[in-house]
């Protein structure tokens, strides 16, 4: 496809989870739409996104001035596979920063002195401040979530109403979103748990979130079958613009990543659907007990698994992973004896193994990311949601979708391995719940297939569709 002048200009949030999601919609944009995609980033992140696209691509890449220890956060915070939750308010108020930067980057790009001139600007939903730079030059501004329209629209609803700290009651609806059954306590993540409106984190998310309604629209990295209790949510509000669900974008970034094979080898010698993916994302991490009580249902279930694993809550999550301090004695030799269990440190290649054919199950943080790799490949959930949005995620696939059991949420709570080996011997055996769950995960799998399905009699799917309306 001949390229086309018209420069669509992308402005990614510095955490993997966004990271991926936005590089994947680039490659998407240039490839299949044909347009020019320049993305804007701090120059450590630039270094690594450009060595993570896949080979002809002629994505431009823009730096802004950022160094994170300017800012008295971690030297390497914005550019870290596994940034700890703690910080993310710290790097998004560090980012405001950016905006007088970004405007003048945006005024070099209008009057064409580096690339073409854009067309619109994609910002993260942490960026609502692009928005009127965009106005200011007349270019049409959209902000893309990588999260799901159920899961970001009750996260939405409870940063902005604080509903929970208007009852003592354990459960509460919420003012905004009357097609969800109530929320409980246990399903808001620590930051929320103690918001009362003059916390960091209120102060910087009320701001920043409403600002989506002044975007000229909405793109979500969801599926509209799957997600639409959710979508509803967005299109009822008089004042919200267009919203187009897209996803799921293909997130090729983690094959790029060298040191895969030895894992990928390991899943070739046990059966299909046999083993257990353990993984919390980019930002997550359990406690002490828990990884403890974790490692000791792993044992004691008989099953096979892959754990990616990281220092437990209260230790630097990027410091080396100490397995004789933090798992039960002997614990990773017997595993990697009887070739039973297989501990990955820090970061694995979550696609390749999530397609791999024996993977059965996926223990998870419940991130959005995950949840849609998951389901591409027809792999249940086991769900362990920690922190943000991931509860509601984890609600939304066990009550409207039937693909997920919870195990455990948040990182504070005690569950005890008993509980945990009978979730995972449920959700392995293919009788009873466990099957009904891989077959609607197989389900779930053609739905998606078929979303980003487009052919040559003129088929699209509906993500296809709401991508071409999103660019018409
Ligand atoms: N990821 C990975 N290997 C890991 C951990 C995470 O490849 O060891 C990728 C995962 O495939 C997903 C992203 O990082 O694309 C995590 O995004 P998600 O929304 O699931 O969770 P977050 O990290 O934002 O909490």
């Amino acid at each position: 496809m001949a390229e086309r002048k018209e420069n669509v200009v992308m402005f990614p949030f510095m955490a993997q989870g966004h990271l991926i999601p936005f590089l994947a919609l680039a490659v998407q944009i240039e490839q299949r739409r044909g347009y020019t995609v320049t993305i804007v980033n701090t120059p450590l992140n630039i270094t690594k996104l450009r060595s993570s696209l896949p080979p002809n691509t002629t994505i431009r890449f823009l730096e802004l001035p950022f160094c994170s220890a300017d800012h008295g956060l971690p030297p390497d915070s914005e550019n870290t596979d596994v940034l700890p939750y703690p910080l993310i308010v710290r790097l998004m108020e560090a980012t405001l920063s950016l905006e007088p930067s970004f405007k003048r980057l945006i005024s070099d790009i209008t009057h064409q002195q580096q690339g073409y001139p854009p067309l619109c600007i994609i910002a993260d939903m942490f960026f609502g401040w692009t928005i009127d730079i965009a106005k200011e030059f007349g270019i049409f501004h959209t902000v893309f979530n990588a999260g799901s329209a159920y899961g970001m629209g009750i996260y939405y609803c409870l940063w902005l109403h604080l509903p929970h700290c208007k009852t003592n009651s354990d459960e509460f609806s919420l003012p905004d979103f009357p097609q969800v059954s109530k929320i409980h306590r246990s399903q808001l993540s620590n930051h929320l748990k103690i918001a009362d409106g003059t916390d960091s984190w209120s102060i910087f998310l009320q701001k920043a979130l409403p600002q989506w309604l002044h975007s000229d629209g909405l793109l979500l990295n969801t599926v509209e079958d799957l997600d639409r209790t959710g979508l509803q949510y967005y299109f009822r509000r008089k004042s919200c613009r267009p919203v187009w669900p897209i996803g799921p974008t293909d997130s090729f970034m983690t094959r790029a990543r060298p040191g895969k094979e030895a894992c990928l080898e390991w899943l070739d010698i046990h059966p299909p659907a046999s083993v257990i993916y353990i993984s919390f994302g980019s930002q997550n991490t359990v406690s002490a007990s828990q990884m403890m009580e974790l490692a000791m249902a792993l044992e004691a279930s008989n099953k096979n698994f892959i754990w990616v694993v990281r220092p437990p809550l209260g230790f630097d999550i990027n410091s080396e992973f100490r397995a004789v301090e933090w798992l039960p004695d002997g614990f990773e030799d017997r595993m990697s004896k009887c070739k039973r269990g297989l501990l990955v440190r820090k970061w694995a290649p979550q696609l390749e193994i999530l397609s791999h054919e024996s993977t059965g199950a996926f223990l998870s943080h419940c991130g959005w990311n995950s949840v849609l790799e998951s389901l591409s490949n027809g792999v249940p959930i086991i769900g362990w949601p920690i922190a943000a949005e991931q509860f509601y995620n984890a609600k939304l696939l066990d009550e409207e979708i039937g693909v997920c059991v919870e195990v455990a949420r948040g990182n504070g709570c005690e569950v005890r391995h008993v509980e945990i080996a009978s979730v995972i011997e449920m959700v392995m055996d293919e009788n009873g719940k466990g099957g009904d769950m891989r077959k609607k995960a197989c389900e779930i799998k053609e739905m998606i297939k078929d979303a980003i399905r487009e052919d040559d009699e003129g088929y699209k799917g509906s993500s296809v569709k709401a991508m071409d309306e999103f660019f018409n």
